[in-house]
């Protein structure tokens, strides 16, 4: 691979507002109905410098600032919550790597990704496990300069068109978090079609049969797998995914402003009837909570007060909970025309619900969230 190690400047929200209303929003329906983003579109994310936002800039990113970051996911999540989530992966993978991975591994992936030549996945869920991560099934067997993985991974973000997969198994019963490249023997790769929502992320099921690679392919110590490099994984993207929400709720409110101003019943506009008020006035309330939220998650995180975890956890779980009343309630202010395929309420219905499962569903918020507080 032949990167040259340079990078756009660090892409202001406004310039990704601009680029998202351009290039990302009219090409949704699109993306939705193909089921597949554009690798053209990757190339030109990579030149806005969305693929490095959080590759360090020795390593040709961009390297975001929290509070950049999450307004530029809102940004995202307001064109299309597919395209989102794909930054929310590349973050995941490209955040542990940096803080985790040998100098050899960051040199060789992160300029590559940053640059768009190199599309990554973060391999975590199984067929058997989803919530309970810590119970992993995925084998991993060390002989002397390789490793060799067996068992099956399943919703893989990307996986279909990945060139680069973090993988999580399980060596003598410690956590390993191993790099493992497309085409690699013993890899295969499955698309899973027709899901409700996020339905452009090329999702896959993989499965590794003695599938081997190098030993230096180790991200992060033996034990560390779980604990260290997946935690901080699902952290990151716990928060692009809490602003992408926020981006996604803000397009629930944008449509639904629109719709009821040009839509008259019994003489007059929707948005004059009190009942639709009381529906956008939720939106607007809940939205703004939200967006606050990620903004105090954004500022402990940027501090590295101990403290983000918590707070990134809360503003997830109340972000994605917006997402699904904000497009609940557009979809109910757009009664039928709401309702029919290639409507963008329609989508953003299907895409918001998906919001509450991925990064760890509610429910393993609310129980983190209550072991904070010791409840
Ligand atoms: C669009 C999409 C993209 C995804 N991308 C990726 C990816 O890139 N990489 C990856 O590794 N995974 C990915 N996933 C998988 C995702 O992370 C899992 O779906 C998620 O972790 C939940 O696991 P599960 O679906 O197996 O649900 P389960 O863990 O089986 O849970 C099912 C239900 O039971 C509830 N539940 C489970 N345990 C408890 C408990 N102790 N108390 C109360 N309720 C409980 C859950 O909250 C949920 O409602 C993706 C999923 C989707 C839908």
């Amino acid at each position: 691979m032949n990167t040259p190690l340079q990078t756009p400047a660090v892409p202001t929200a406004e310039a990704i507002r601009r680029f998202v209303d351009t290039r990302i929003q009219p090409q949704a329906v699109q993306m939705d109905q193909d089921q597949e983003i554009p690798r053209a579109l990757f190339t030109e994310m990579a030149a806005q410098g969305l693929m490095g936002l959080a590759v360090p800039a020795k390593y040709g990113g961009t390297a975001a600032d929290y509070a950049t970051l999450g307004a530029i996911h809102e940004e995202l999540g307001r064109g299309y919550a597919s395209v989102q989530n794909a930054c929310t992966v590349f973050g995941m993978v490209c955040k542990p790597l940096s803080r985790f991975g040998t100098e050899a591994q960051k040199a060789k992936w992160l300029p590559a990704i940053a640059a768009g030549e190199v599309i990554p996945a973060i391999a975590i869920t199984e067929p058997g496990v989803g919530s309970d991560i810590a119970k992993l099934e995925t084998e991993a067997v060390k002989e002397e300069e390789h490793i060799i993985l067996n068992g099956r991974k399943k919703y893989i973000t990307l996986g279909q068109v990945a060139d680069l997969f973090l993988v999580f198994a399980r060596l003598n019963g410690r956590g390993v978090a191993v790099l493992v490249e497309r085409g690699t023997p013993g890899l295969r790769v499955e698309p899973l079609h027709g899901l409700m929502g996020l339905r452009a992320n090329m999702l896959a099921e993989l499965s590794f049969e003695d599938c081997c690679v190098p030993a230096e392919n180790m991200v992060g110590k033996v034990g560390f797998g779980f604990t260290h490099v997946a935690n901080y994984a699902l952290d990151e993207g716990r928060y692009t995914t809490a602003c992408g929400s926020v981006g996604l709720a803000q397009a629930c409110l944008e449509l639904s402003f629109h719709y009821a101003a040009a839509r008259s019943q019994f003489g007059e506009q929707l948005r004059k009837h009190q009942l639709v008020q009381k529906m956008l006035s939720e939106m607007i309330t809940e939205t703004k909570a939200a967006r606050e939220l990620c903004a105090a998650a954004g500022r402990l995180r940027e501090q590295g007060d101990p403290a983000a975890i918590t707070e990134t956890l809360v503003a997830k779980y109340h972000a994605s909970k917006t997402a699904v009343l904000a497009a609940d309630h557009a979809l109910q202010i757009h009664g039928a025309a709401g309702c029919l395929n290639g409507n963008p309420v329609e989508r953003c219905y299907r895409d918001a619900k998906i919001m509450e499962i991925i990064e760890g569903t509610s429910q393993m918020h609310e129980l983190q969230i209550a072991r904070t507080f010791r409840l």
